[in-house]
C-alpha cells in the first residue's frame, strides 16, 4: 500500500484498483484456504549455460542490435504456464477427488512474488524479484488457489548479503533502495506497460533495449545457476534475437502481427514497438552506427504523433562528429567487461 501511495506503479492502475483482494486470496476467490505456488524455468534450450550472462551483456555493447528480454523471445508464457497449472490441478484431482480451484499466472490481482517467497520458492532479491540458490531468478511464477487446507511450506532464508550489483547496474536507477523499485524508471515498464511518450531524460539510458530489460538479473551472481526450460516453447523465435534495429523498425503493422503471433510482445502493439525502436535507433545514431538515420527517416511522417515525436528526438541525437562510442559508453557504462 505504501508503494502504491508513492505512485511507484506509474500507469499500472490495475495494481491499485483491487485493494485488499490482491493480498487476501479468499477475497478474490471465495473459499480459498491454501495457495499452491509453482515456478517454471524459462531460459531457451540452446542457452550456453557456462557464460550466458556474458553473452547477453555483450549484446548491449552492439548499438545496432535490438535486444528483447530473454523471457519474451519465445511463446507467451501466460498460455504455457496456465495450461500446465490446469494439468497439475487435474492430476491432483485424480489423487484427492474434485476440489475447488483457480489457476493464475500474472493474470489477476495476485501478489505472486510475495506468495512465492512466503511458500519457499525463493527469497525476494534487492531487485524485488524472487530468486533461488539453485535456479537464480530466470523463472515464471504461477499459483493455484485451492479450497482445501494444505500443510504450509516454509520460506527460505535470503542470500543477497552485502551484494548490491543489481542496484548498481540498473541503467535508469529504478531500484531506488534495496527491495524498492520505482517502476516509472524501469525499462521493462517503459517499453511494455507505459503508453505515452518515454521521458526524455531516460531515453539515452535505454541503450538498445526495445522490449523489457534483464540487466538486474544478468548481473546477479545467483543466475549462474539459472536453468534452461524443459520445454521448446521458450526457445527464441526467428527474428527476435540478434536482429538489427533497422530491420525490426521496417516491419509493417501486418509484419508485426504476423511475427508476434502467440508472443507476449504482441500486446504492446505496433505503435509502441516503433516508439521503442526509435529510441534505440537514436541511441545507435549517437554512437555513430551507420544506416541509422536512413532507417529513422522512413518513419518521420508516420501517422502516429507518438512515433513521429520519438523519431524526431532520435534524429536529433546525431553527433556533431560521429564517434565509435556505444550507447552504454555514451551513458556511462556500469557493465562488467565481457
Ligand atoms: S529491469 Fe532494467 S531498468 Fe528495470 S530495474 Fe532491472 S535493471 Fe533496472
Ligand atoms: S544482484 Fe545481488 S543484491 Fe541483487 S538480487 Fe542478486 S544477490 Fe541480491
Amino acid at each position: 500500500m505504501q508503494w502504491l501511495a508513492h505512485g511507484f506503479h506509474g500507469e499500472m492502475k490495475y495494481m491499485a484498483t483491487h485493494g485488499t483482494r490482491r493480498a487476501r486470496p479468499a477475497e478474490l476467490v471465495p473459499g480459498t484456504v491454501s495457495v499452491i505456488t509453482a515456478r517454471m524455468d524459462y531460459l531457451p534450450r540452446d542457452t550456453p549455460l557456462d557464460d550466458w550472462q556474458a553473452v547477453e551483456f555483450d549484446r548491449l555493447t552492439r548499438p545496432g542490435e535490438a535486444i528483447v528480454s530473454v523471457y519474451a523471445r519465445g511463446r507467451d508464457y501466460h498460455k504455457v504456464l496456465r495450461a500446465r497449472l490446469a494439468k497439475l490441478a487435474e492430476r491432483i484431482a485424480e489423487e484427492v477427488g474434485p476440489f475447488g480451484h483457480r489457476a493464475f499466472t500474472d493474470s489477476a490481482p495476485v501478489l505472486e512474488a510475495e506468495l512465492a517467497s512466503r511458500s519457499g520458492q525463493g527469497w525476494r532479491g534487492k531487485h524485488t524479484l524472487v530468486l533461488d540458490r539453485n535456479a537464480g531468478s530466470m523463472f515464471f511464477l504461477g499459483e493455484i488457489y485451492v479450497d482445501m487446507a494444505l500443510p504450509a511450506s516454509e520460506p527460505v532464508t535470503a542470500h543477497c548479503g552485502s551484494c548490491s550489483a543489481c542496484i548498481d547496474v540498473c541503467p535508469t536507477k529504478a531500484i531506488i533502495a534495496p527491495y524498492r523499485l520505482d517502476a516509472r524508471r524501469c525499462i521493462s515498464y517503459l517499453t511494455i506497460e507505459h503508453g505515452g511518450p518515454i521521458p526524455l531524460e531516460l531515453r539515452p539510458l535505454m541503450g538498445n533495449r526495445i522490449y523489457g530489460c534483464d540487466d538486474c538479473q544478468l548481473v546477479c551472481p545467483w543466475n549462474k545457476f539459472a536453468k534452461k526450460s524443459a520445454l521448446p516453447d521458450f526457445d527464441a523465435r526467428e527474428g527476435l534475437t540478434g536482429q538489427g534495429l533497422a530491420s525490426l523498425f521496417a516491419w509493417s503493422e501486418e509484419d508485426f502481427l504476423r511475427f508476434t503471433q502467440g508472443s507476449p510482445i504482441r500486446r504492446i502493439g505496433h505503435e509502441r514497438w516503433l516508439r521503442n525502436i526509435a529510441v534505440a535507433l537514436g541511441n545507435a545514431l549517437r554512437a555513430g552506427e551507420s544506416g541509422t538515420a536512413e532507417a529513422l527517416a522512413t518513419r518521420a511522417a508516420h501517422p502516429s504523433e507518438l512515433v513521429r515525436e520519438h523519431v524526431a528526438w532520435a534524429l536529433a541525437q546525431r553527433p556533431a562528429r560521429a564517434s565509435a562510442a556505444t550507447p552504454e559508453q555514451t551513458a556511462g557504462s556500469p557493465y562488467p567487461a565481457t
